[in-house]
């Protein structure tokens, strides 16, 4: 975009104003506009973008603001059928982001390029704060009653790609993460409902990136799904040599939890208590991923294991006074509202967990709270040391002993039968916890 601009030999005039806006020069750039008005109507010679397009990439917000103010149209194309949001999303210039958007700039445009939208431009180039602007507008625009919220979320380019196809495909996980909380079809392909495509999960493989990866299986990518050359994605990894991401789509490799069902009838997810199972999720995979990718290193011994920080070692105890009294490791952050009980997040997620959510049958019931059996409503953030034990939860995982028995147990009865063993033992270290324990282990004992 720079050499664009640079190359402008349409007269001095022009090229003053281009520079200025570039430059951010706003009172020389707002002389300009009063003096002669049909400047605005001026482009540049490459791209023929106009002043809003030059000031959306590189993020002079006060000159973009003053432009708007003027009344230019916020959906001025270039010769690419691009609008300044579009860049503005690609740049991740999140200011201008919201000033194009609180200006009144269409978010349902698609460029002459690919086909893409404002959306796919934040997904591509991985900018979550873009895309969470973008669709927090979807949400509260016409879009959502004329086109529908989900329909946007998942909403296709020239080629069929969708934001979470792009995500995958450059490797953006936060964003992958936010398109899927928001609705994006985790398996969705790029040649539409019924033909083989490529998932996400394929361009997730081709990339290499193992939090991609890890991200989509969590949200149920299904590592069995052909794209049109018949591959799966495990077969895309080994082929692209990613030997760390093929050892999680291998199908013969245990398969991930996945964000549990049940807690979708979970009225009111406290959105903190969200965030809290969501980092348990994420770090109880990575536990079952060090087994799988350890025998992977000593059959691929010579590649090396990509973004593998959030393996490393965390050997820092929690202290005795508020840990979980069914694994005794972490410590309590996440209770259930009305009976108050406390548990720390990785626990209730396996709770909400043991049944896997194809089985329709087991997930129609909300799960029951292991210390009273009273249905669980509503999960908050547990009150005491909810600030601390959150870093405790986003810190990689250390090596469980106990909690492990819980994650290979299977059905519910077992599942159960775990969480009451290990309970049990009757560690009254816990202020709240421990206490509950010693009230409820009869109650455990029938499960
Ligand atoms: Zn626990
Ligand atoms: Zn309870």
């Amino acid at each position: 975009m720079g050499q664009e601009i640079s190359c402008i030999r349409q007269g001095a005039r022009e090229h003053a104003l281009f520079r200025g806006v570039q430059n951010g020069e706003l009172e020389i750039v707002q002389a300009m506009v009063d003096h002669d008005p049909s400047v605005l109507s001026r482009t540049t010679v490459h791209g023929n973008l106009f002043a809003l397009h030059v000031a959306a990439v590189h993020d002079q917000i006060e000159i973009l603001s003053m432009l708007l103010e003027r009344s230019v149209n916020p959906d001025i194309l270039n010769r690419h059928k691009q609008t300044p949001l579009m860049l503005a999303a690609m740049s991740g210039n999140i200011s201008c982001v919201e000033r194009l958007i609180q200006a009144g700039a269409n978010i349902l445009k698609f460029d002459s390029l690919h086909g893409r939208t404002c959306l796919h431009y934040a997904a591509y180039y991985g900018h979550l704060d873009c895309l969470q602007a973008i669709l927090s507008a979807a949400h509260s625009s016409h879009i959502a009653i004329s086109w529908g919220f989900a329909r946007f979320v998942n909403i296709r380019d020239g080629s069929g790609a969708t934001p979470l196809h792009l995500a995958s495909r450059q490797g953006s996980a936060d964003c992958i993460h936010f398109l899927l909380v928001n609705g994006a079809l985790v398996s969705a392909s790029t040649c539409g409902y019924g033909y083989p495509g490529s998932t996400p999960l394929h361009l997730a493989a081709r990339e290499g990136s193992l939090d991609c990866v890890r991200e989509l299986l969590a949200w149920g990518g299904d590592r069995l799904q052909t794209d049109s050359s018949g591959k799966i994605p495990y077969t895309v990894a080994l082929k692209h040599k990613h030997a760390a991401c093929a050892a999680l789509l291998n199908p013969s490799s245990p398969e991930p939890l996945v964000w549990p069902a049940p807690l979708k009838f979970i009225s009111d997810l406290n959105p903190e208590a969200r965030t809290l199972l969501e980092k348990a999720l994420i770090a109880a995979n990575k536990d079952r991923e060090r087994v799988i990718l350890r025998d992977t290193m000593n059959s691929f011994s010579s590649s090396p294991v990509h973004s593998d920080s959030g393996l490393a070692e965390d050997i820092s105890e929690a202290s005795d006074v508020d840990l979980c009294s069914i694994c005794f490791e972490k410590i309590c952050t996440i209770a259930v509202k009305d009976c108050g009980h406390q548990m720390c997040a990785q626990c209730m997620l396996i709770l909400c967990c043991h049944n896997k959510p194809n089985a329709a049958s087991s997930c129609s019931k909300s799960p029951l709270c292991p210390f009273c059996r009273s249905n669980i409503s509503e999960l908050v953030v547990a009150n005491v040391m909810a600030n601390t034990s959150t870093d405790e939860e986003l810190s990689p995982s250390k090596p469980r002993r106990s909690s492990r028995r819980s994650f290979n147990s299977e059905g519910s009865s077992s599942s159960f039968k775990s969480l009451s063993a290990l309970s049990s033992f009757g560690r009254t270290g816990g202020r709240n916890s421990g206490r509950v324990v010693a009230e409820c282990s009869e109650d455990l004992d029938k499960f």
